[in-house]
């Protein structure tokens, strides 16, 4: 049974209302969980309930398998060509396009990013992918080759099948399309599973997926938690492939649980702790505004977020201090007003894990700043202004940008550790030989930057960094065309750009005897 979702919003982009049906979605239709269980969604810059979605468990993920399948069987797969799909993701972006404002005040609703980034990243990005991918489905082709005088040989770049996608709740939408927009194109179905802490936009989507004729089955959304639903989709034995984003300590359980179950191919997009280098002959003041934008962007709860930032002796001095007053005069509040740069974090469980715990953790670092001469950069005492949670002990979810400085600010394993909030460091150094080695000398590879007016010099240290993508002058702007993914324990393969298809496709070699026959 179905629930309907409303929610009056009222800003200067959008006054109306949002009303939409939530439940699991399975085979076009939504219902209530196997269990009949719900899941609180709670708005992060109130602490209010904002309503209850139907929890999914093992045996709906089992009943969505099944209706992936038979979708993939019968009405999607190999039964429709590349140009129908390519027809239906266009509309599916055309509806995106028409509910943007409305898909926009959804996602900062319920994450707590800003309702600017929500627009012009979030929900921008999203239908980007859309049509990146709407219009690569049209070009799945394999090859042929000639093997010898009397035998020739083709490929045929096929779908998967059903797999499974599991995403975050830091970029909702944009990682559903990410993850369900190569899926389509290739012609698999899917069995999603949103972040339990922020299912708005992805249920929103499943009534736009149904109204932009996509036939029932071929996208399943399914709202649980991971341990229960997700893990039901890594071990599934009709699952053919996996496809995850989030932490590393949980890619690990997904791929152990893939290797245990079918061997089931496995795409993980997890952690980073990404760093910035800044050179002495960089422009300071758009240096000083990306940094701020790469450790601060979405409350520092970004898998791309440059929380390392290294900068050269000779301006290292002009740089904090540019930092610091641009990272104090962030204007923190509700994610709806204009004048926001810095909502709440995602959740009370975010903001305490990630951000309370590792206090310790960074007075043992103010500790070691007495001897090495650190600075910290935030208010000492954090300030919880403007919005107010139910819960006594924080009264909002608001945190304040914050950064350590001075030369070994990166001493200690734990200011190496993936924080995922509005916390980074500053280091100087002196030789570019230093800071290759250092900003290397990470677990992680997922992002990196570099800021220098000299190309070669900027060539040569991306080229010498261990990260998936590198941005010269820039950072934290991923685009659907380039592949994106990590080095070392940041993940494995690539996803977006044409190199997602690989990974959504099996290949089939079909060899033809023209002529041998046997004597
Ligand atoms: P998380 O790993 O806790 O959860 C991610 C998803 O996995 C959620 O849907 C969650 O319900 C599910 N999950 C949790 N336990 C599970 C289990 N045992 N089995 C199956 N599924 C399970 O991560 P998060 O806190 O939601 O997101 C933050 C993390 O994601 C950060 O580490 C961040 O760096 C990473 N991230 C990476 C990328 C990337 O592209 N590399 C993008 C965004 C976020």
């Amino acid at each position: 049974m179905a629930t309907t979702f409303t929610y009056q919003f009222d800003t200067p982009s959008f006054k109306g209302t949002s009303t939409f049906e939530t439940g699991v979605y399975i085979d076009g239709k939504f219902r209530d969980g196997a269990k009949g269980t719900t899941i609180d969604v709670v708005n992060p810059a109130t602490g209010k309930l904002i309503t209850k979605v139907a929890e999914a468990t093992k045996a709906d993920v089992d009943a969505a398998v099944i209706a992936a399948q038979k979708a993939f069987d019968t009405a999607w797969g190999l039964k429709v060509p590349g140009s129908q799909r390519c027809l239906l993701m266009n509309k599916l972006a055309d509806l995106m396009e028409a509910h943007a404002d409305e898909l926009a005040h959804l996602e900062a609703l319920d994450n707590g990013k800003t309702l600017f980034w929500a627009k012009n990243a979030d929900i921008l990005g999203s239908i980007q992918t859309m049509r990146y991918y709407a219009a690569l489905a049209q070009t799945i082709s394999g090859q042929t080759m000639e093997t010898d005088e009397s035998k020739m040989c083709y490929t045929r770049h096929e779908p998967i099948g059903v797999v499974g996608q599991i995403i975050p709740w830091n970029f909702p939408l944009l990682m559903m399309c990410w993850k369900i927009c190569p899926a389509l194109a290739t012609g698999n179905t899917i069995v999603l599973k949103p972040s339990e802490l922020t299912p708005l936009t992805a249920l929103r989507m499943a009534g736009l997926i149904k109204q932009a004729g996509f036939p029932d089955g071929v996208v399943n959304i399914l709202i649980g938690y991971g341990p229960v639903a997700g893990a039901a989709i890594a071990e599934h034995m009709d699952i053919e492939k996996v496809a995850f984003t989030g932490s590393t300590l949980v890619g690990r359980k997904i791929m152990a649980a893939a290797a245990n179950s079918n061997l089931k191919d496995t795409t993980l997009e997890l952690g980073g702790k990404s760093p910035s280098i800044i050179y002495d002959d960089a422009d300071l003041d758009q240096a000083v505004k990306w940094a701020v934008h790469g450790i601060f962007w979405n409350q520092g709860q970004s898998c791309i977020a440059n929380s390392r930032i290294y900068v050269q002796s000779g301006i290292y001095d002009k740089f904090v201090y540019a930092f610091t007053a641009a990272a104090k005069a962030r204007a923190l509040g509700d994610p709806m007003a204009p004048t926001t740069e810095q909502g709440p974090q995602v959740s009370q469980g975010q903001f305490g894990v990630r951000l309370l715990l590792p206090y310790p953790l960074w007075s043992s670092l103010t500790e070691h700043a007495a001897h090495h001469g650190l600075h910290r950069i935030g208010r000492l005492r954090r300030r919880y202004a403007a919005l107010r949670w139910p819960a006594p002990r924080l009264r909002g979810l608001l945190h304040p940008a914050d950064a350590l400085h001075g030369h070994d600010a990166l001493d200690g394993h734990r200011a190496r550790g993936e924080i995922f909030g509005p916390m980074g460091v500053i280091v100087k150094f002196g030789h570019p030989a230093e800071v290759i080695k250092v900003a290397n000398d990470t677990k992680y590879g997922l992002v990196a930057a570099v800021f220098t007016e000299n190309l070669k010099r900027g060539i040569e240290t991306a080229n010498a960094l261990k990260a998936g993508t590198i941005t010269v002058n820039g950072c934290n702007n991923p685009d659907p065309k380039a592949p994106f993914g990590g080095y070392k324990q940041s993940g494995i393969v690539r996803e977006l750009g044409e190199n997602a298809l690989r990974h959504y496709t099996a290949v089939k070699a079909v060899h033809l005897n023209l002529g041998f026959r046997w004597p």
